[in-house]
């Protein structure tokens, strides 16, 4: 077995790692701007919290889960979604008891894991962020997480996102719907996929979602949920597209969407880009009033959404979006005095200091006073970085740059002697010379005082 990576998963590196790190920080500034706090449940759970209540039908449930038994014999999945394990932990905590404060807005950011065939924004283990709000059915409810989501898109920067918005009604005018449409889709049966077959027997609503060329051209001709919902569902759908429209939220009306997860009604949503021709949901979602009761809680509305957090990537570097970079480093501190003799002992072997030359004593001194000073630096809230390699200035003053040093000192035997170093500015190359003790005091000063010359 080769010692690499799983198929399907990926190492965040370093660089990459940071870009994760700006989309997570903005969406955790704007959902808080909406009052929506951080919930962390297990990577797995006990299967059963996730088969039936994503269904048994569904491609996740039926093709797609990392599940086995543990040494206990119990029957585990790693989380393919987040909305599940939310609403279990939401029951099981009795977040619905009513001193909490309703509506219970939540969101979430990890790893979900689906065995699926890996390609482009398509992976094994891929990261989600999610929210969920429970206890209110207000339209004004799914408006608001739309909108959220949409700011989110926005203020990342991000362009040509189109909202596609969808009823499914109530479980009444579902079970009316599928009717209506099996007697459609019956007679052509023949012509369907295999996989689309099969699903008109478990999940007649799933064929809509086929991403088989055959059965697209039939489902164009499918009947319209729309025309089937019931009184409630229609003055729902009519307030949410009121809201949408009094925010300037556009949307289309896309009655041929349905989501790759059974537990939703009333409305249901994706946020959906074009990468190379094709169409890429970035987000997705809507509501899900009968799923807290499923777990065995009390009647409560809820809704929410899932992002892909690689297909976000994915689009932030399509579109050229700017991410910020590392921020540049206070202060680079060089030392002197010990790259000439480069093949030395291990300058941190601080075990026979009587019996060291001359040179190496010295060394080890400014060793030890460049730990001290990067350390004092770091302690008072500076960035701080150093050489540890020995290297010649030059290379050390390269790293420097690399780092995007603002100011750079040298430490050496006589900066040592003499308790004096010179602060350079790395940009204008004004220096100006300090007490180590004054660094020691308030760094952040002399910092400043450096960045200030030669802007004058
Ligand atoms: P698709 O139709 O693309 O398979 P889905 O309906 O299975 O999507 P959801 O279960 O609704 O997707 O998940 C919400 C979001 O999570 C998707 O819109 C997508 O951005 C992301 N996502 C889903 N599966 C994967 C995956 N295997 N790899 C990366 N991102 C994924
Ligand atoms: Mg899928």
């Amino acid at each position: 077995m080769k010692l690499q990576k799983p198929k399907g998963t990926q190492d965040i590196l370093p660089g990459e790692s940071r870009k994760w790190q700006f989309v997570e920080a903005r969406a955790r500034e704007i959902f808080g701007r909406y009052r929506f706090e951080e919930i962390r449940t297990p990577h797995f759970e006990h299967y059963e919290v996730i088969s039936r209540s994503v269904g048994d039908t569904t491609d996740i449930v039926s093709k797609e889960m990392y599940d086995f038994y543990d040494k206990g014999d119990r029957h585990i999945t790693l989380r393919p979604e987040g909305t599940a394990p939310v609403v279990r932990s939401y029951v099981e905590n009795k977040l619905f008891a009513p001193e909490v404060q309703k509506p219970v807005k939540l969101f979430y950011m990890g790893s979900m894991f689906r065995y699926e065939r890996p390609q482009a924004g398509r992976l094994r283990e891929f990261h989600q962020i999610g929210v969920e709000a429970f206890g209110s059915s207000n339209p004004a409810t799914d408006v608001e997480v739309i909108a959220m989501a949409a700011d989110f898109f926005r203020e990342l920067g991000l362009t040509g996102i189109r909202l596609h918005l969808n009823s499914l009604g109530t479980p009444q005018v579902r079970a009316t719907y599928r009717q209506a449409l099996i007697d459609y889709l019956l007679p052509h049966k023949e012509s369907l996929s295999a996989d689309s077959q099969r699903r008109l027997e478990e999940n007649p609503l799933r064929v809509l979602d086929s991403k088989e060329k055959a059965d697209q051209a039939l489902v164009e001709g499918a009947p319209s949920i729309l025309d089937y919902l019931d009184e409630e569902s229609q003055a729902h759908l009519d307030q949410v597209r009121s809201l949408l429209d009094a925010l300037g939220i556009d949307y289309v009306m896309d009655p041929r969407m349905v989501r790759g997860l059974d537990y939703y009604n009333h409305t249901i949503f994706e946020f959906i880009t074009e990468v190379k021709g094709a169409d890429l949901t970035v987000c997705a979602g809507g509501r899900y009033d009968g799923l807290v009761t499923y777990f065995g809680g009390p009647e409560t509305p809820g809704f929410g959404f899932g992002l892909g957090v690689e297909r976000l990537l994915l689009l932030l570097d399509k579109q050229g979006v700017e991410l910020p970079g590392l921020p540049a480093l206070d202060v680079y501190v060089a030392t002197l005095g010990a790259e000439k003799s480069n093949k030395l002992k291990n300058p941190y072997d601080f075990s026979d200091t009587d019996d060291l030359s001359d040179s190496t004593s010295k060394e080890v001194k400014v060793n030890q006073a460049a730990t001290l000073l990067v350390q004092s630096l770091r302690r008072q809230g500076l960035t701080a970085e150093r050489e540890y390699l020995n290297r010649k200035l030059k290379a050390q003053f390269k790293a420097a740059d690399q780092f995007q040093a603002k100011t750079l000192i040298t430490l050496g035997e006589s900066e040592l002697e003499s308790g004096r170093v010179t602060v350079k500015n790395n940009a204008t190359r004004a220096q100006m010379e300090v007490a180590l003790s004054d660094l020691e005091q308030d760094a952040a000063a002399v910092v400043a005082r450096v960045l200030a010359l030669g802007d004058d």
